[in-house]
């Protein structure tokens, strides 16, 4: 048989200069890891030829007793992880799991109380051009001005005022602890559904490092790609079983056709490498790195927003160096170190630019880079922010650490 490289060098060259960026570069873009081969390996497997619309045991196509046992796997091992009582593993994305969310939980047109985009709000929480803001009437909470921390007293002074259906607490970019207790308390003095998105600490919840959305929300929605470290995709719980059938309703036949069983399958690998031990000691390591960076970058005069990290990521403000978002990204990226740009708190740069950068630690520990290794990079982040060309450095550094 001749290899699939020799058939087709167009496309193969290009994902071998893909893994050759990766293996080069630093990535401490906050959503982004490396998978485990195994991972990757269910995900290239023959499960993509399979047709499954439904769900276990309730399929529309026939030969589905494998798959359905696949399916049966990620869905129990994702309940025992998250400690819920049902979940959902076919959502395509974060995004498509948070659409399901809306779908089957509130009426278009009604209110919804989510993080402010510029203050650490995902996309899917009212951006005014995405299905949320074009939908639903969103109100935006702020983070304190003076902490940048996350005013609870504020959300309930929102929530009393405007009287929310849904109020979401989760974010892409907020460095601290979320307390979803309080948030709880909230959304019951409102009769508001709380609905949690653990995208990005999904991993540090997982390993318990990060106090647990469940019981405290209705419904908790999350990727699969970004501390949890499993395939490109999203998943859905609650300890609500009527709740999960509403759910499991809106995302098949409401807006999907048949699920990726081969991606369903590495989120089974995944949560299979997440219920290891190992993995708590990742997730410990991911949060040592976050402050170890931050304040190795405070050190050498950089702000970071709320002044420190307790997960996986924090935002610096790159206003007082005379730069944004977008120089930034600029400069860092013809180094080969991979960070995205990131709006601050009440910012004054234009949204397009951003006063500032979010820099995560899963990537550059799922390497095998630890504390004694955050203060060359912070020497290389501030260097090549700087001007300072350090891209051979970069490589030199990272191709001592291996990719799985
Ligand atoms: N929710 C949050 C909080 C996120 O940060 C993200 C992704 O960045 C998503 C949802 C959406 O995930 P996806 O990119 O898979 O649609």
């Amino acid at each position: 048989d001749t290899p699939p490289q020799a058939r087709d060098t167009a496309l193969f060259d290009l994902i071998a200069k893909e893994a050759d960026r990766q293996k080069h570069g630093l990535e401490l873009i906050a959503s982004e890891n490396f998978t485990s081969a195994a991972v990757r390996e269910a995900q290239g497997s023959v499960l993509t030829n399979k047709y499954a619309e439904g769900y276990p045991g309730k399929r529309w196509y026939g030969g589905c007793e494998v798959v359905d046992q696949v399916e049966q796997l990620a869905i129990d091992r994702v309940k025992e992880l998250f400690g819920a009582a049902w979940a959902n593993v076919q959502p395509h994305s974060g995004s498509s799991a948070n659409l399901a969310v809306y779908n089957a939980l509130i009426e278009p047109g009604s209110t919804v109380l989510g993080m402010d985009l510029s203050h650490g709000g995902h996309l899917t929480h009212g951006n005014p051009v995405n299905f949320s803001g074009l939908r639903y009437h969103i109100v935006g909470y702020k983070v304190n001005p003076d902490t940048e921390l996350i005013d609870m007293d504020e959300v309930r002074r929102l929530a009393h005022e405007h009287k929310p259906k849904m109020i979401i607490a989760g974010a892409s970019a907020y460095s601290r602890q979320i307390d979803f207790a309080a948030f709880r308390a909230v959304a019951d003095e409102v009769g508001a559904v709380l609905f949690a998105d653990i995208a990005h600490i999904a991993g540090l919840i997982a390993a318990g490092e990060h106090p647990n959305a469940l019981p405290h929300a209705h419904v908790v929605a999350s990727t699969t790609h970004k501390t949890l470290r499993g395939p490109r995709g999203g998943i859905i719980l609650s300890n609500d079983p009527e709740l999960g059938a509403k759910i499991d309703r809106a995302v098949f036949p409401g807006y999907q056709g048949g699920p990726l069983e081969h991606v369903i399958a590495a989120k089974a690998v995944a949560f299979g490498e997440a219920l290891q031990p190992a993995f708590k000691t990742y997730a410990q390591q991911i949060i040592k790195n976050a402050r170890a960076l931050a304040s190795e970058l405070e050190a050498r005069g950089y702000r970071v927003v709320s002044g420190g990290t307790d997960n996986h990521m924090f935002v610096l403000d790159l206003r007082p160096q005379g730069l944004n978002g977008t120089k930034a990204t600029r400069r860092l990226d013809a180094n080969h170190i991979t960070i995205s740009k990131s709006t601050l708190p009440y910012d004054t740069e234009k949204i397009l630019h951003g006063g500032g950068i979010r820099i995560g630690t899963p990537a550059v520990t799922t390497r095998g880079m630890t504390e004694a290794h955050m203060p060359t990079i912070a020497d290389l982040i501030h260097r090549a922010l700087q001007g300072e060309t350090v891209i051979d450095e970069v490589h030199a550094f990272a191709s001592g650490f291996r990719i799985p």
